[in-house]
């Protein structure tokens, strides 16, 4: 059978089309048989521009409806989308265009004259451009049948270190991670997804989007997250995907209320950890406990808490259905109780490799086959049928101080708990005698006299001498990117320096 997620999706659309699809407040109701039109004038635009199967489309402009639109098209024809965060400037553009070779370029207007001067073979037009060819061109289109292995999207990680790199993403991975949450998390013809992510990463673009579609539901489409605009809107939805830092700012919000929250039967949190506070104070505003779950590009979605079962602070749940996980120590052996390793992970979820770098790529699957996520976790026994993941960190945000280990996450959350205290970020600096020193960076509330000493000694008999912090630094915000991670190169960068 064609294994073309279009081709899925067209399936569990409701029947006759004529459903709503996309609802932007205050502006037009999309419905689903003109999203598929859409798709289909594109996608022969595309052909028209000379895209062949297997062709890179790369795109970065603002959300709107018709990206989703060209997504889907993009999927009907073969061709390997390529999302780019809005955010990128000239000189990455470039690295991400001389690496992908893309056919068609689809970007902003003011980006236009810049990318199209350095383009010799790839046609450059923005995405009205695009829709004005697209007009032209008839509704309808055959899917290009596809195999599973077949490539559906190349997405670059946002890598602190060294290049970023092009996850290749086929179309088995989409259709069996999206079919697994829809299933996972409830979705029916009947729910309102209140969609405020960005859709050039893979939380708004396919966890939220294919949720939606697969179960032939709707959502409200928001260009980006406003607290204040989404309490207004909550009460017309009946499911929330957030990155943490939505949460955070709806707490903050006065207008957010229990109230506005009634119709709600789900809010679902990730791309980076949900600190154990925020999901305590949701709970206590709202009476919903925020369901946690963890992903990433190269893998979609990997572990996810429980729709009817314990939702665990500070855990990202079991695996998910047809996905195995592993933590294993330094020398590849599943580690045993709750020990603290590296997480692996193996499954129809898994990308196909890096896109053209067969060496790097090899040097991340083990030889049965497991993905090594970079990210440390340990499993932990929260009275459920399962054990459930734990995520400690990123491997590389280890910190390595006189030969001994320090978890960042272990110290963070004892420091999070202190009087005064809204975040911290624990990072390694270089050190001339420890090789590392443990530095903690601390938002302080507001009117908060905390001081170095006050942290210090909050700790000191609470945790190893040598996980204590050496330096503490005061700061007003932890720089994040658009996801809401917290960079911690940025920190290590900032305060290398004595
Ligand atoms: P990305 O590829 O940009 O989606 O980033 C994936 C990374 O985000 C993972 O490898 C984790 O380090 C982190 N991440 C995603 N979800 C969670 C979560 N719920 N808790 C902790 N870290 C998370």
């Amino acid at each position: 059978m064609d294994a073309n997620l279009y081709s899925l999706i067209a399936r569990h659309a409701p029947p006759g089309g004529s459903a709503p699809c996309i609802l932007e407040p205050g502006g037009p109701v999309v419905h689903y048989d003109q999203l598929f039109a859409a798709s289909a004038r594109i996608a022969h635009a595309l052909v028209a521009a000379g895209c062949v199967p297997g062709d890179r489309v790369a795109v970065q402009v603002d959300k709107h409806w018709h990206v989703l639109a060209l997504y889907l098209a993009c999927l009907r024809a073969g061709l390997v989308y390529l999302p780019l965060n809005t955010g990128y400037q000239r000189s990455e553009l470039e690295y991400f265009f001389a690496d992908a070779r893309p056919r068609v370029i689809v970007c902003q207007p003011d980006r236009l004259g810049a990318i199209a001067a350095g383009q010799r073979e790839a046609t450059v037009l923005t995405l009205a451009e695009l829709m004005d060819r697209a007009a032209d061109h008839p509704a309808a289109l055959e899917p290009v049948p596809r195999g599973p292995d077949d490539l559906a999207a190349i997405l670059y990680t946002s890598g602190t270190t060294g290049r970023s790199k092009g996850a290749m993403i086929t179309h088995r991975n989409l259709a069996s991670n999206a079919l697994a949450l829809v299933e996972e998390w409830g979705f029916t013809r009947g729910d309102v997804l209140l969609h405020a992510l960005p859709i050039y990463h893979v939380h708004g673009l396919f966890v939220a989007t294919h949720c939606v579609l697969l179960s032939g539901a709707r959502m409200l489409w928001l260009p980006r997250f406003d607290a204040r605009e989404v309490a207004a809107l909550l009460p017309r939805a009946t499911v929330m995907m957030g990155v943490p830092t939505f949460y955070t700012r709806l707490l903050a919000e006065p207008t957010f209320h229990r109230d506005g929250c009634s119709t709600i039967r789900l809010f679902v949190s990730g791309s980076a950890p949900l600190l154990a506070e925020t999901f305590q104070a949701f709970e206590a505003r709202t009476g919903h406990a925020i369901l946690e779950r963890y992903g990433m590009t190269e893998a979609g979605m990997i572990t996810s808490n429980l729709l009817a079962g314990p939702r665990v602070a500070g855990t990202v749940g079991p695996p998910l259905p047809g996905i195995d996980v592993r933590i294993v120590d330094e020398h590849g052996v599943p580690c045993v109780g709750d020990a603290i390793g590296g997480v692996e992970v193996r499954g129809p979820n898994l990308f196909a490799g890096y896109w053209q770098m067969p060496e790097k790529t090899k040097a991340e699957f083990t030889a049965d086959g497991y993905f090594r996520t970079g990210d440390v976790g340990q499993w932990a026994d929260v009275g459920a049928q399962r054990p459930y993941l734990r995520i400690v960190g990123r491997a590389r945000d280890l910190i390595i101080t006189g030969g001994l280990n320090v978890y960042p996450k272990e110290i963070e959350e004892r420091i999070d708990a202190l009087e005064g205290v809204v975040e911290s970020a624990v990072v390694g600096i270089p050190d001339s005698d420890f090789g590392e020193a443990v530095a903690a960076v601390v938002v302080r509330r507001p009117g908060a006299v905390l001081t170095e000493a006050d942290v210090i000694g909050a700790l000191t008999g609470e945790i190893a001498r040598f996980k204590l912090p050496k330096r503490v630094i005061f700061v007003d915000d932890l720089p994040r990117n658009a996801m809401g991670k917290v960079q911690k190169a940025v920190l290590r960068e900032r305060f290398a320096a004595p």
